[in-house]
């Protein structure tokens, strides 16, 4: 079955006018990734490929177009891992770089440290030269209208999230075998300042594991916590579960005990591979054998050759 690479553009409820950007986005990126395997690139290299394209485009919540906290600021969070090693890197409430997984590699591969935030991680990204943007190019008007929306003080809770766009992520096995994970996001509508969410936590986020396979999350990121659902998920997959059914009992778990929805992109060591959600949508696209696969609805699943223009669902 190998190689396979996996992406979600976020789980939620995406207003259709913007529906066509995320599913055209989601199967851009899973393009780039698949690239990078068939050139024998690892699954780390392909993950970070698939969700720096989906960090680069406006229509998702991580990157450029992220959600801004309550005083109308970025602050991003993301992380990777790799399932060979167990070795991984984040950041948190970073504000100035454009590419937030990009930086997650280099604390993985350049410290001895699993985490960096705020000021010391932009201080580590200054010293391994990676450039500093101003934080105003990475707000959309769109991003700058929700935000807006979302201060009056009765506003609607169910209103506010819809039109969230989606925090990102990616997982992929390569032809050794190797499994690994991204994910990134611009977090929460109107968070608090300083709100770390679950993306940069190993385990939440994502989790990544050669013995079982690997996983990156989305939804409310605080309920994703609490039940660790990436790790979660990959302890139903050593259970003898398959992706698919290890996914949604995750995510059934997280409905049931702490009454959150969100969705996942999970992958085994053997390449099979489940994008599965209990929320209203979730865009997401798979390549694999040179067929691209996607989806933006419960049940949906389009399957076309991975050249071809993208023929349904948009
Ligand atoms: N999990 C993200 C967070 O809470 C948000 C999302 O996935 O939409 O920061």
């Amino acid at each position: 079955m190998l190689p396979v690479v996996v992406v979600h553009g976020g789980a939620g409820h995406i207003p259709k006018e913007r529906s066509e950007k995320s599913t055209e986005g989601v199967c851009s990126a899973v393009r780039a990734g698949y690239v990078v395997l068939k050139r024998g690139g690892s699954s780390m290299d392909a993950v970070v490929e698939a969700v720096t394209h989906l960090e680069n485009n406006p229509a998702f919540n991580a990157g450029c177009g992220s959600v801004l906290n309550v005083k109308g600021e970025v602050e991003m969070d993301a992380i990777v891992m790799e399932g060979k090693t167990l070795g991984s890197g984040a950041v948190s409430a970073v504000r100035n770089i454009a590419n937030p997984i990009q930086l997650t590699r280099l604390v993985m591969d350049k410290t001895s440290h699993a985490c960096l935030t705020a000021e010391g991680a932009s201080q580590f990204a200054r010293s391994m030269g990676v450039p500093e943007v101003p934080m105003e190019s990475l707000i959309t008007e769109y991003a700058r209208m929700r935000w807006r929306k979302n201060l009056v003080p009765d506003a609607n809770p169910v209103e506010c999230q819809m039109g969230k766009m989606g925090t990102v992520g990616a997982v992929a096995v390569d032809s050794e075998g190797n499994v690994a994970c991204a994910t990134s996001t611009g977090g929460m509508l109107n968070k608090m300042e300083g709100r770390v969410g679950d993306t940069p936590c190993i385990g939440s986020g994502g989790y990544a594991d050669n013995q079982s396979g690997a996983v990156s999350t989305t939804g409310h990121g605080e309920a994703i916590m609490k039940v660790t659902l990436a790790r979660l998920i990959l302890f139903h997959m050593e259970q003898g579960q398959s992706a698919e059914a290890a996914s949604d009992l995750g995510l059934a778990y997280m409905k049931s005990r702490v009454s959150a929805l969100g969705g996942v992109v999970t992958v085994d060591p053997q390449g099979q591979w489940a994008a599965r959600f209990s929320s209203h949508q979730m865009s997401w696209a798979a390549a694999q054998k040179d067929t691209l696969h996607y989806g933006l609805y419960v049940g949906e699943h389009f399957t076309q050759g991975i050249d071809e223009p993208l023929l349904q669902g948009i």
